[in-house]
């Protein structure tokens, strides 16, 4: 299928730092480049990838998406969206097309999370300020849009393990109703390398009070990875990271019950699933 080998072909040549060229089958391809191809159901929490012609302008949820030279685009879809979501497509020539995608809605269990630390659910007003600080670091790193094209790559675990924690199930914090699940959590010991599930750029590395040692890792055009709890963080902001490349090591560190992996994703400030990004393919 030439959408996947064009993805394929573009993270490769990113992840080298080369200037992408024509592949040698584009003549052959060039009869699929004018077309618009997105997938016609998702689920809730999904990452997107469509093609489209290069050179087009797309929008989608108020913006404009970032097109690679191979005509591919990406967006998230929330967990909580309803109903179909559309994407705006005007051709080189002028032409536009609207497609809509379906969204399928997902169940979301409640989960239970017991023993954590008083001061962790319930913050004393002294360190409100330092978490409402903290959090507006973290979600300045997700506003990037570079021209990078990891997220295209077919994502690895970033650690091998039992998944303890899904995206998007409600939580109960000592008793206590919380947000919802933000990422998937994967049980390993503390000191387990946890290597990038694709490539990036480390935009945010630092040790938090609620998650902790925290990495977030852009994958480009607004899709990032961030890792939570680490025990020990071997990147910082500004390294480059190749897939499989290790970047810290699993731990309990901020509000966490015991050693795991917490992996996060989002598309700029909407948050995705990890676990679909892993099966889409
Ligand atoms: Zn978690």
């Amino acid at each position: 299928m030439s959408v996947r080998s064009a993805c394929l072909a573009l993270a490769l040549a990113a992840g080298a730092g080369i200037t992408a060229a024509p592949p040698a089958s584009a003549a052959q391809s060039a009869a699929a480049d004018t077309r618009v191809v997105f997938p016609a159901s998702v689920q809730q929490g999904a990452m997107v990838i469509g093609r489209v012609p290069p050179g087009s302008r797309v929008t989608h949820a108020g913006r404009t998406l970032r097109v690679t030279g191979y005509g591919s685009v990406v967006f998230g879809v929330a967990r909580d969206q309803a109903g179909p979501v559309e994407v705006r497509v005007q051709r080189p020539d002028g032409r536009v097309e609207t497609v809509a995608v379906r969204v399928d809605a997902r169940d979301w269990p409640v989960e239970r999370v017991g023993g954590l630390p008083p001061k962790t659910v319930s913050p004393p007003k002294a360190v409100a300020e330092r978490i409402a600080r903290e959090q507006a670091r973290v979600a300045e790193a997700r506003t990037r849009d570079e021209a990078r094209a990891g997220f295209a790559e077919h994502f690895t675990w970033p650690v091998e393990g039992r998944i303890s924690g899904r995206f998007g199930n409600h939580r109960v914090y000592n008793g206590t109703p919380g947000a919802p699940h933000s990422g998937m959590d994967i049980a390993a010991a503390t000191g387990t390398p946890v290597r990038a599930p694709a490539s990036g750029i480390v935009s945010f590395a630092d040790d938090l009070y609620l998650t902790g040692g925290t990495v977030v890792l852009d994958h480009g055009h607004g899709v990032s990875s961030n890792f939570l709890h680490l025990s020990r963080m071997d990147v910082e902001p500004g390294t480059e990271v190749r897939q499989g490349e290790v970047i810290g090591a699993v731990g309990a560190t901020g509000r966490a019950t015991g050693p795991h992996l917490h992996w996060g994703m989002n598309w700029f400030d909407v948050r995705i699933d990890p676990l679909l990004v892993l099966e889409r393919r």
